[in-house]
């Protein structure tokens, strides 16, 4: 089959009531956009209807695919899973529940020409809660102080991409896919659209307060080892303290003689050690967030089923990551023999 124009990819977790309208609202939308699309579902170990739903509407229509995961793997990974499988010349990356208007897409796509890489949608924060939105732009305040790619606030994963940074994104193997970072990470130029908020079709978000809370974490700690260099200096400050103090009593025992014996030397050992071993601390730090980094190569999702097996189980060769054209990754049967 040639390549499409156009691929969107589309995770879905628990999605049984949002995809007739995204099915419905996707037919009529992308035809006007482009010649030839195809849209590629991902189930990402949804426990209600949603892959029997996935199997129905590839039956039916011949532009829909899907992948299925085997287990939830969460949205990362479902994304990455739809853009390894996606053959089109322009990848388009939504929300399955209208969240992301695909009529946006109709700005979007002309802007990625030859010199545009990644079109980003840009949600304005209009019908937010006003505490969400000042917790948002706190985040990003500070975040941008901290790693060292820039994030952009209301910027999410709503984005088009050409073949190239598609690519870009494939060789990025790391498992703990912070993809706002990541995307940003990859570089190209980038052009935004704004578009307004839109609540929920149908169905409720699977994030929690919790999950949003980790992710904000995951953001900091996958892009540099600042908080780790952190810890060095607060070490560094400590032993400075510590040093200073221990000259000050040491003065005043020199001058006023010693009060309480043995009382000098075991503040300033106390004092001392402590920030010594904070600056030790740090460093070993600083070494396993690189190993950490490194070794755990496990592939980053795992297919039980795609519409192009007939919805069968698929043979453990195919559920390799990212395929063997994608070997660069470290994430080849090879590497996962070797576990
Ligand atoms: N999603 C997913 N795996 C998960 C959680 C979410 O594939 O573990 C999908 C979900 O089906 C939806 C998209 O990610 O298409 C965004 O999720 P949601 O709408 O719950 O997030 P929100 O829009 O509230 O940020
Ligand atoms: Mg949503």
């Amino acid at each position: 089959m040639s390549a499409p124009e156009l691929s969107v990819v589309i995770p879905c977790y628990n999605e049984e009531d949002s995809l007739p309208r995204l099915v419905e609202v996707l037919s009529t939308e992308l035809p006007r956009l482009v010649a030839s699309y195809e849209v590629i579902l991902v189930d990402d170990g949804s426990r209600d209807r949603t892959l029997p739903i996935l199997r129905e509407i590839a039956q039916a229509r011949p532009e829909f695919r899907y992948l299925a995961l085997s287990r939830n793997f969460g949205k990362e990974s479902a994304m990455l899973a739809g853009l390894s499988h996606a053959r089109g010349d322009k990848v388009a990356i939504m929300d399955a529940d209208l969240q992301h208007p695909p009529e946006v897409l109709a700005q979007m796509l002309p802007l990625l020409d030859g010199d545009v890489q990644q079109v980003v949608a840009r949600r304005t924060r209009d019908s937010d809660p006003a505490v969400r939105t000042l917790l948002s732009k706190t985040y990003y305040r500070l975040m941008n102080r901290l790693v060292d790619v820039d994030l952009e606030d209301g910027v999410g994963d709503f984005r088009v991409l050409d073949r190239t940074a598609v690519q870009a994104l494939l060789t990025l193997g790391e498992t703990n896919r912070f993809s706002k970072g990541l995307f940003a990470w990859i570089g190209f130029d980038t052009a935004v659209v704004d578009y307004r908020n839109v609540s929920r079709a149908a169905g409720t978000t699977k994030w929690r307060m919790s999950d949003l809370f980790n992710y904000g974490i995951d953001g900091v700690v996958s892009f540099n080892y600042r908080p780790l260099r952190l810890s060095i200096w607060f070490g560094v400050l400590v032993t400075a303290v510590a040093v200073l103090y221990s000259l000050w009593v040491l003065g005043a025992a020199i001058v006023h003689g010693n009060s309480a014996p043995g009382y000098v030397t075991l503040i300033c050992a106390i004092s001392g050690f402590g920030g010594v071993q904070m600056i030790l601390l740090g460093v070993i730090g600083e070494y396993l967030g690189r190993i950490y980094a490194e070794t755990k190569r496990r592939p980053l999702f795992l297919l039980k089923e795609t519409s192009e097996h007939g919805g069968r189980r698929v043979p453990l060769a195919v559920t390799t990551v990212l395929g063997p054209e994608h070997s660069q990754t470290g994430l080849t049967n090879q590497a996962r023999e070797d576990e």
